[in-house]
């Protein structure tokens, strides 16, 4: 039996990881991508220490970090959660593990727009990845849809290789971070489209049309070849139904400022997590944070309220 699992291998299981080996807390961490959304974060440039650093590279220093204290990251698929006494089974698809206490750090899976042609065309035009697919747009016109950080950023990205990007957003103001959007509106080939949605996705073989619900310029579509859908993300929160966590009306793990939910011992941290009361704020630095905070209270759970450090407060 361990003394805990991490399931999930992103910025917030990792940062954990990283904790519990200082704690000297026995784990294993569980996550069959390591490294997470994290991987297809093109360019962060708010982590401190870093002016500005590829997802990619952030991360890959991270699970450096984790198995310089000796522990495996275990890329086995979790599909089963189960209370049994003392602890708590996990079933993978591979074994079973036991353990004293759980972090479930799983994040969140992309948001699907639910429109006709949307799963038609995936992988024939449309993407969920502007980091990972725009270099199969050379010379192509692209549509991005969203307009948060991922789409900024994703459009960014995109017009280095495209002809023409359209971002397209419902609103007609954003919502990523105004140092992001002031260097999109430099770029001229990027177009914006405002206020208005892409209803329908079109086309034979591959994407040719993005449909729109209110004409642009005397046009109700977008001659396009490729439709980046970039509009957030739902939590993963499945694995934590089955040990009857509470989650809130979004299905994000309602955890209390020590990241405990309401089942004892289990715990919960990053983008997967919402602490009751605050600020939904998702960003590398508050999955690291909530990381931080759930092994120290793991540790906390297992030397029966004992503080791991001193500046540590038994409220949370
Ligand atoms: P996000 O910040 O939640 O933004 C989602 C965007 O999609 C919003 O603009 C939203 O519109 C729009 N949207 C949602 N549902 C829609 C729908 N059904 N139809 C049309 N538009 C829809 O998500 P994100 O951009 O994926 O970012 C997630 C988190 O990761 C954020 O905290 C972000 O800061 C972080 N991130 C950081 C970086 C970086 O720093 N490099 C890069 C990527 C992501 P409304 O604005 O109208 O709600």
């Amino acid at each position: 039996m361990y003394d805990l699992i991490i399931i999930g291998a992103g910025a917030a299981g990792m940062t954990a990881s990283i904790y519990a080996s200082r704690y000297k807390i026995n784990h294993l961490i569980f996550g069959e991508t390591p490294g997470g959304q994290g991987m297809e974060a093109l360019q962060v440039e708010n982590y401190p220490g870093y002016v500005s650093i590829p997802g990619p590279e952030l991360m890959q220093k991270m699970i450096e970090q984790v198995k310089h204290y000796g522990v495996e990251i275990k890329q086995e698929k979790v599909g089963g959660l189960s209370k049994i006494e003392n602890g708590f089974e996990i079933k993978t698809n591979k074994e079973k593990y036991q353990a004293k206490t759980l972090i479930l750090a799983m994040g969140a899976s992309f948001r699907h727009l639910n429109i006709p042609g949307e799963d038609k065309f995936l992988g024939k035009g449309v993407s969920y990845c502007a980091s990972c697919d725009a270099p199969l747009f050379k010379e192509k016109n692209v549509a991005i849809i969203g307009g948060g950080n991922a789409a900024v950023t994703g459009a960014i990205h995109v017009a280095a290789f495209a002809k023409k990007v359209f971002i397209i957003h419902r609103r007609d103001q954003y919502r990523a971070e105004p140092a992001w959007v002031e260097k999109m509106k430099k770029i001229d080939k990027i177009e914006e489209v405002l206020s208005n949605e892409v209803k329908e996705i079109k086309g034979e073989e591959k994407v040719e049309e993005a449909v729109l619900a209110n004409p642009y310029q005397g046009n109700q579509s977008l001659k396009v070849d490729g439709v980046f859908i970039e509009v957030g993300q739902v939590p993963s929160s499945a694995l934590a139904k089955q040990l009857g966590i509470e989650l809130d009306e979004r299905s994000y793990v309602k955890v209390n400022p020590g990241m405990g939910t309401n089942v004892p011992g289990v715990f919960a941290a990053g983008d997967l997590a919402a602490i009751q009361g605050g600020l939904l704020f998702r960003q590398f630095v508050t999955a690291t944070s909530d990381g931080a905070r759930a092994a120290a209270s793991v540790y906390q759970y297992l030397h029966q309220g004992a503080a791991p450090a001193p500046s540590w407060s038994k409220k949370s």
